[in-house]
This record gives C-alpha cells, structure tokens and sequence, in this order.
C-alpha cells in the first residue's frame, strides 16, 4: 500500500513571511491529513528557516547540482542542501529542462547522485508539452524520459516519479482524472517492467493546476498517490486543503 504524499514547489516565491504562514496552518490542521506525508520546497535560502519551524513537514529541494562541489557559481550541492535540512530533491522539473539547460544526460547524473545517497528520496519530473501531445507522442515522450534518467539505475526503493504535463503547469489546464491516470498507469507498467514488485510501490504524484477544488477528484485514481502542487502551495487554505484530499 502506497502511502499518499503531497509536495509543495514553491518555485522562485515565497518569503520568510509566507513560510510562517504555512507552517502554522499545516501544523492547526495536521490531525486531518495525519497519514499524508507532506514536503515543502522553498528556495534554497528558505530552507534553514523553515527547518527553524516546528516540524510537521519534510524538506526538498527544487534542484541540486550535479557535482560535489567546486567552482559552480551560483549552485547549491546535495550536501549543502542536506545541511539545510532537505531530505527531498526535485530533479528534471520542466522549468529546469526547458529554462535551465538540464539536458536528459545532466538529469540522469543529478538523479543518480540523489538516489546513491541513503539519506535522500529523488523526485523525477516527467510531462509532455502541447505540441507533443497534440501529435499522440504523450506515452513516447514520457517512455524516453523514463529510460534516459533511469538508464544507471537498478533500485527504485527512494524514487517517486511526478507527472506534470508541461501544458498544465501554471496554465489553470489541469489534465482530467482520466487523462492523467491513463499516463500514470503507463508509468506504473514501465516501473514495474524494469523494476518489478519494486516498481508497484513507487509514489506517483500529479502535477499542473492542483487546486482544493480538483484533488479530491485527481487523488482518487488507482496510480495517482498525490500531488506535486506549485501556484496552490503558496496560499495556505489551498495547500492545507489539498493536503487533507489526500
Ligand atoms: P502549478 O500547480 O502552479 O500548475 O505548478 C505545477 C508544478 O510545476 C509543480 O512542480
């Protein structure tokens, strides 16, 4: 039995403010998503300060170069961001493929770093955009994600897999029910071919336009464990509520 999970990416907003905020509400209402593990993903600076708040949730975060460390300027390694309190990690998110030059090579490095690491569980984004879906290659396109960032890998046991059609993120298009398990179910089958059991009990999460109003409705399909929530995680009745329909 896969246990559900809900994943805040806060993406480049929020404030210090803001993780108050958030953190009083999930606490007041934690008795109604007791059994639903929650992870916020703030911008890397906010992480020390939400591990300063009393913890009712885990941390992530939205990337992690794919070196140790060295002359990266700019970029935070996984050793940082485990000091920071991140126990989760982001990688392949699709602002970072098409914004942030990850390649499917540098992913596969940036996944292989996190998944060799015990003390991480890795976040594997995968989607199609418009365009490729408009032209049937949705399965094709999710299949060559797969295969490229999980070409190294031989165990699945800290890997959750989120699909977020890049034509529902941040549009208000979310993708229905039906259409979203019927890609989730395509990647429970792919986990499971290369996996085996292994592969039944890897957290799928959905992604794009998650709101209080759709989750209930998205959560209740056989192959979606929960969600991947972004311009919803930053509005706390929202979130918490999201929280609670998992
Ligand atoms: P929205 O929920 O704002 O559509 O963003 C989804 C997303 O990209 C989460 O990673």
């Amino acid at each position: 039995q896969r246990q559900p999970l809900v994943i805040a990416n806060w993406k480049m907003n929020g404030n210090r403010a803001l993780v108050a905020e958030l953190s009083e509400a999930l606490q007041q209402q934690q008795a109604h998503y007791a059994d639903v593990t929650v992870v916020v993903c703030p911008p890397a600076v906010l992480l020390p300060v939400w591990q300063a708040q009393p913890g009712v949730v885990a941390l992530g975060a939205q990337d992690v170069n794919e070196h140790a460390d060295g002359a990266h300027t700019g970029e935070h390694s996984l050793a940082l961001v485990h000091e920071a309190g991140a126990q989760w990690v982001l990688i392949g998110h699709s602002e970072r493929r098409q914004c942030y030059g990850d390649s499917e090579t540098r992913i596969a490095q940036k996944l292989g770093q996190v998944l060799a690491d015990s003390r991480f569980t890795a976040v594997l984004c995968v989607g199609e955009s418009a365009e490729q879906r408009e032209q049937g290659a949705t399965f094709a396109v999710v299949e060559a994600q797969l295969s490229e960032a999980l070409a190294q890998v031989s165990a699945c046991e800290r890997l959750v897999v989120a699909y977020e059609p890049v034509w529902a993120i941040g549009t208000g298009l979310t993708a229905s029910p039906a259409q979203a398990q019927e890609v989730h179910g395509f990647i429970r089958h792919w986990l499971q071919e290369k996996f085996g059991s292994a592969g039944a009990a890897v957290q799928l999460l959905y992604g794009g336009s998650v709101k209080a109003g759709n989750a209930s409705e998205l959560f209740a399909e056989a192959d979606i464990d929960g969600g991947l929530i972004g311009g919803a995680s930053l509005q706390p009745e929202q979130f918490v509520a999201i929280c609670t329909a998992a």
